[in-house]
């Protein structure tokens, strides 16, 4: 498998899709912004990750993905602070996370847009936006950013007096992100952006997630639209009941029988 030249080779992955226990084929590049190793959460007794271990790169996409229930949802919220790693480590840059509070994470320019969306319905636009920025405390240059963020999404710029709640769901999410967006990510989580949208606003939201990430921010992608998410992202993973197993270059994944079969809706 061609290595991607980001990630460190996560313990627990394997090579080429479907070849069990051979090791994942991707050097060692530019130090990774986000290192998750042996990461263990459960909700009492239910164990929803079981030792997951990967990396993301400083810039680019890498999408995770996986079946109801896989454990994808609980790593994002692992890595934002939501919920609480029993074991292992999440590192931001050599930073060790775990154990920190949501608020300092999201200061560190961590920003978790979750399924759902978590819009302040009865705010509007405009103020959901500029709550955005509060999260991160970023104060540079709120009017810089809210234009960045209107930029990104024109309707957002039309609806901006209206109350979040009125929004459709496509305008909903194009919220969730231009918020996140104001609080100048380092690293961008999106959980299922597409869920629940017509196809033209899936589309959209797809075109858009490729150019933040051109623009410098690192973004790790959860999807149940397998097959977007390994077209626009550089490198992947495949988490399965709490474990990460296989990994690799997006394109590759794409290819994979098995993924085809489990994911994709091949017969
Ligand atoms: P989905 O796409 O359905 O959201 P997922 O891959 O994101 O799936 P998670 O939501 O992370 O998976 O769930 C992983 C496991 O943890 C599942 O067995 C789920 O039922 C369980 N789980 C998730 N949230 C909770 C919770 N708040 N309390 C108890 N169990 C939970």
């Amino acid at each position: 498998m061609g290595g991607l030249g980001g990630p460190p080779r996560p313990p627990d992955a394997r090579s080429r899709p479907g070849q069990a226990g051979a090791p994942l084929d991707c050097p060692r590049a530019a130090p990774a912004l986000l290192e998750v190793r042996d990461l263990h959460v459960s909700y009492g007794s239910i164990r929803a990750l079981q030792g997951v271990s990967l990396a993301v790169p400083q810039a680019g996409i890498v999408a995770l993905i996986g079946a109801n229930g896989a454990g994808k949802s609980t790593l994002l919220r692992a890595i934002s602070g939501v919920v609480r790693a029993r074991q292992g480590s999440v590192s931001l840059l050599g930073e060790e996370l775990v154990g920190l509070p949501v608020h300092q994470i999201a200061r560190r320019h961590v920003i978790h847009v979750p399924e759902g969306r978590g819009m302040l319905a009865r705010m509007t636009v405009l103020e959901n936006l500029r709550l955005g920025g509060l999260a991160a405390r970023e104060r540079r240059d709120p009017a810089g950013d809210l234009e960045r963020a209107f930029a990104l999404f024109p309707v957002l710029h039309t609806r901006r007096r209206q109350l979040a709640g009125s929004l459709s769901g496509g305008e909903q999410q194009m919220l969730a992100i231009g918020r996140a967006m104001m609080a100048r990510p380092r690293l961008l989580m999106l959980d299922e952006p597409s869920l629940g949208l017509a196809p033209l606003l899936v589309r959209e939201i797809f075109r858009i997630i490729p150019r933040l990430a051109g623009e410098g921010t690192a973004v790790l992608l959860v999807e149940q639209n397998a097959r977007m998410a390994l077209q626009c992202a550089a490198h992947a993973y495949v988490l399965q009941t709490g474990r990460v197993v296989l990994a690799g270059p997006a394109a590759d994944l794409l290819a994979a029988p098995e993924v085809q079969r489990a994911y994709l809706g091949a017969g």
